[in-house]
């Protein structure tokens, strides 16, 4: 860990690598796209790689492309291979090797597509992959089967049947736009998708679930603010798992997206060796709130095929969130959720405060470890009942 790590101040990594880059090219989100980390020479020419780092990134060329815009690629500490950063992005061996409990579609979300492309699990709601592209790739992604187009299996969205599905399923209220990375999009393209979607009249509610603020803030530009300010009802879920990538860029970005009516809440996953104590956890809260962001989620990371090095044992994420309830503020607090294996769904997991339910009474711990009782309601006695009326009869006259 970086001694500024747990410290609240912003600060910016750039250009650091590209300190010769022209400032109007580091700014321009193309250049930045197109300037991707993205082979071993790439990451050669500026890291001392290790060996399993280095078989990793050989053998993902067929798994999970790898990819790092210039800007997040700055966050790497170069000299420590268990850097935080770099085990979110860099591929290790260990990537390669299917743990027996691992799926290559975790969340079951393939047989609950009604149209390809878009997921259909819970009563009134939702996922619309739109694209299979990201502007860096997570190596712990739970849609690696898709994501980034090098897999043997393809993200094929059918976009006339799944507006169709959505016009004539008026149950559905809340459309996620997910992927892949919808934010990839140009404001164009996004702007037909939500202007289609604001045509049916029962989708009450859109959000897009995005880590381009965070791997590319300059794609948040003011065109793309106005655009999506047409769109409300609009959220953004962000993804940042660490506080070192809330960078001051970051913060701007996020900060234009709150000025134009969005609210922003955090999905972050646990990751063994990134974000697994609670002093790095509760870094990353206090400054997702400074970013105008709330925490939304924690997920357990997905039983992803080659995710074992990345996992931690459910009882870490347990005492991370008893960790923070209590100790710090509530709006700072994501929903700890396990992505039912198979396809069962977000359940939350809470620490139990409940000692005993017997009847009559619960009987609780507070986050201290002390002990209450909150017994349950007394049913008003007749006799009690008949003086009350008696007392209301004497003023009556
Ligand atoms: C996460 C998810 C949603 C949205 O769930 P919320 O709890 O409303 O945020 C919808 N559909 C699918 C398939 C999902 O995985
Ligand atoms: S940004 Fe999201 S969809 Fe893209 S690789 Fe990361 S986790 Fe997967």
């Amino acid at each position: 860990m970086r001694p500024t790590d747990l410290d609240p101040a912003f600060i910016s990594h750039a250009p650091g690598y590209w300190s010769e880059e022209a400032t109007e090219n580091w700014h321009d989100h193309r250049w930045q796209l197109r300037n991707r980390v993205d082979s071993l020479a790439d990451l050669d020419a500026r890291l001392n790689l290790t060996d399993e780092e280095r078989a990793g990134v050989l053998l993902a060329g067929t798994k999970l492309a790898m990819a790092i815009t210039p800007h997040f690629f700055n966050l790497i500490d170069r000299d420590d291979p268990n850097c935080p950063i770099r085990r979110q992005i860099i591929p290790r061996i260990d990537e390669g090797w299917t743990a027996p409990e691992e799926m290559a579609d975790p969340c079951g979300e393939d047989s609950h597509m009604p149209v390809p492309g878009l997921v259909h699990r819970y009563p009134d709601r939702v996922l619309f992959l739109v694209t299979d592209r990201c502007a860096s790739y997570c190596r712990y992604c739970t849609r690696s089967r898709v994501v980034s187009g090098v897999g043997e299996q393809h993200l094929e969205t059918q976009w006339e049947p799944a507006f169709k599905y959505l016009e004539q399923h008026t149950e559905v209220r809340d459309v996620l736009l997910s992927g892949g990375d919808p934010l990839l999009f140009s404001d164009d393209r996004l702007d037909k998708i939500l202007t289609r979607l604001r045509s049916i009249p029962h989708i009450q509610f859109v959000r897009i679930g995005s880590r381009i603020p965070i791997f590319l803030p300059q794609r948040i530009t003011p065109e793309l603010c106005a655009m999506l300010k047409k769109h409300h009802p609009l959220f953004i879920s962000v993804h940042t798992n660490h506080p070192r990538e809330l960078t001051t860029e970051v913060r701007d970005a996020l900060g234009r997206l709150a000025d134009a009516g969005i609210p922003l809440g955090n999905q972050s996953v646990l990751l063994r060796g990134v974000n697994d104590s609670v002093e790095v956890q509760k870094a990353l809260v206090h400054k997702l709130l400074m970013c105008r962001v709330r925490p939304y989620y924690l997920y357990q990371c997905d039983l992803i095929t080659g995710s074992s090095h990345l996992r931690t044992s459910v009882a870490e994420g347990v005492s991370i969130i008893e960790g923070l309830r209590g100790h710090t503020t509530g709006y700072a607090i994501p929903q700890f959720v396990i992505d039912g294996p198979g396809g069962g769904g977000k359940i939350p997991i809470n620490p139990n405060y409940v000692v005993d339910a017997a009847a009559g009474k619960v009987t609780l711990r507070n986050f201290e470890g002390n002990i209450f009782e909150y017994p349950d309601p007394t049913p008003i006695s007749a006799s009690a009942l008949e003086e009350l009326h008696q007392r209301a009869l004497s003023r009556s006259v």
